[in-house]
């Protein structure tokens, strides 16, 4: 469990009768509401009834899962500014930043797989080779896995389960959502939202409660889960899973890199080095955690970045570090880094604000990876800045990582720059863009390395949802077939054949294992008589 937020004492408060979360503001210090801390048994109790409303939300068809989504959509739209003002109050982040990064992209999201779900799973014919020619043919299609179990991280509290649960949902999923203890109102408005759509009853399973509540949803026998959270949990969760062979896709940490070239564009490079290291203050896996630049331009770079950082408001655009835990991993990070040698810009400090967790944005230069800042997700608004002499030594630092979530390039040659994100080892590679691509629905979202497995958004994402099953029809059923019992002489003869003739993928040469295939066919079926 985490330390508590509030002046008084622990997140969890044990009655005689229940336990219960209690959920705080991060920058006033205030009790915001509680929620249940479920209990093993009630997770699994949810587990259960979300499996048993499955099957009639798997039968409805796309058009009416789909309306639903819209449905809730409408909603989020009418109830904006409470929605916007729950996540802001309990995340610490700027309203501006709950509504453009939490909630105009999940209403993009949910507008796009309403609307083209169906499109994207639909079943597929695949080409099958020489075994078409026998008459036989295959489809795929794509069928809702069951229930799945969706844990979130606190830092975007709406957008990551809803987002997750809004594509289980399409596919014809039940979800059972376990949220951060740290955010369990915001979760439980994304069931408010649902339910208001009319989803039908237990489709939706929304459990608060702290880590334990976690564990229990990835030793249940649910379907698959959906994690998304720090390498460390990823890594207790996967082998939690296994234990029932439930399958997991992992959305872990990043240590991001951005890479300005010396012919970018300094003004827009340096005012996306900041967005991208200090928006939701630095608490994004996709924040800009490490910035290499040429060494040509560092200087000019510099005092531009530390310009943009000089006129950030604290409140207004730097928002709140959610627990103190984080702010120490920070302090810890760039005490660190100064300790080894590293030069300090402008910030590198904790900010009082009456029980805020405010942390100033930070820039260091002067560091190498022997430091933790340069090797650790710090997970907060610091930006540590090398230099590098040529593409090479570029491409090798940016890939000299741990994780490998998102990138960033910058350079007015795009030609060069898409060559460059070719080398660089990640899920994402953004050439003049940074930070944002979580927000389209449309494209994957997903990391290598410690950043974790598969995807979420866009089509790949889709396909986590969902089996495939693949139909396979033979329509010549007058014959059996020549590879069946018994392997007579003649039958050897076939398959040597047809080692060298069916697997080359030429038909003439497979027309010149037509003798041996009739004298076969004969054989095997006279033999049937
Ligand atoms: P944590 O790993 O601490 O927690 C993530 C979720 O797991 C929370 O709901 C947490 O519950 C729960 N949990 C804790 N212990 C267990 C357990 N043993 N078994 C199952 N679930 C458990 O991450 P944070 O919430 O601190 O989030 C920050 C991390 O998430 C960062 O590393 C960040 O990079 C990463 N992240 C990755 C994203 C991506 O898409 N790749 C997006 C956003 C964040 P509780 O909070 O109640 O303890």
């Amino acid at each position: 469990m985490r330390e508590a937020r509030s002046p008084n004492g622990s997140q969890i408060e044990s009655s005689s009768l229940t336990r219960e979360i209690i959920s705080y503001d991060p920058v006033t210090g205030e009790e915001l509401g509680r929620a249940p801390a479920s209990s093993a048994a009630e997770v699994e109790r949810a587990v259960d009834r979300a499996r048993a409303a499955q099957p009639d939300w798997a039968a409805r068809s796309f058009a009416e899962r789909g309306r639903a989504l819209l449905r809730a959509r409408e909603i989020v739209l009418e109830r904006l500014d409470e929605i916007a003002s729950l996540i802001a109050r309990e995340s610490g982040k700027p309203l501006a930043e709950a509504i453009a990064m939490e909630i105009v992209p999940t209403l993009d999201l949910l507008h796009y797989f309403a609307h083209h779900a169906q499109k994207l799973l639909r079943d597929e014919r695949i080409a099958i080779g020489h075994y078409a020619l026998l008459g036989r043919s295959s489809r795929i299609i794509y069928r809702p896995l069951g229930t799945i179990g969706i844990i979130s991280p606190w830092n975007f509290p709406w957008a990551i389960p809803l987002g997750q649960t809004a594509m289980a949902l399409i596919a014809g999923n039940a979800v059972v959502l376990k949220p951060s203890e740290l955010a369990p109102l915001t979760a439980l408005k994304i069931g408010e939202v649902f339910a208001q759509a009319g989803l039908p009853e237990n489709v939706l399973q929304i459990v608060t409660g702290d880590g334990a509540a976690g564990a229990a949803l990835a030793s249940s026998k649910i379907d698959k889960v959906i994690f998304t959270g720090s390498a460390a949990t990823g890594r207790r969760v996967a082998a939690a899973a296994a234990q029932n062979l439930v399958p997991v896709v992992l959305e872990l940490g990043g240590k991001d890199p951005l890479l300005v070239l010396d012919d970018a564009d300094l003004d827009k490079a340096a005012a996306a080095a900041v967005w991208g290291a200090f928006a939701n203050a630095g608490q994004a896996c996709a924040s800009v955690e490490r910035c290499y630049v040429h060494e040509r331009i560092a200087q000019d770079f510099l005092r531009r970045v530390v310009a943009e950082t000089s006129r950030l408001r604290i409140g207004e655009d730097v928002g709140a570090m959610a627990s103190e835990r984080q702010i120490r991993t920070v302090e810890e990070h760039v005490r660190d880094a100064l300790r080894r040698g590293a030069r300090l810009l402008i910030g590198g400090e904790r900010i009082g604000r009456g029980a805020g967790l405010f942390y100033a944005p930070t820039i260091l230069t002067g560091v190498d990876h022997s430091m933790r800042i340069m090797r650790e997700e710090t997970f907060g608004p610091v930006l540590p800045v090398m230099t590098f002499r040529d593409e090479g030594e570029a491409i090798r630092l940016a890939n000299d990582c741990a994780y490998g979530l998102t990138a960033s390039i910058w350079t007015r040659d795009l030609r060069r720059g898409r060559r460059l994100a070719e080398q660089v080892i990640a899920g994402t590679v953004m050439v003049n863009e940074v930070l944002y691509t979580h927000a389209i629905a449309q494209a994957p979202w997903g990391g290598v390395r410690q950043s974790g497995w598969g995807r979420t958004h866009g089509r790949l994402g889709l396909l986590e949802f969902v089996a495939p099953l693949h139909v396979h029809t033979n329509r010549a059923i007058w014959w059996r077939d020549p590879w069946w019992f018994r392997y007579t002489p003649q039958a050897q003869r076939l398959f040597r054949t047809l080692a060298r003739r069916f697997t080359d993928g030429s038909r003439w040469s497979l027309m010149r294992a037509v003798p041996d295939l009739v004298r076969r066919l004969r054989e095997a079926n006279r033999s049937s008589d």
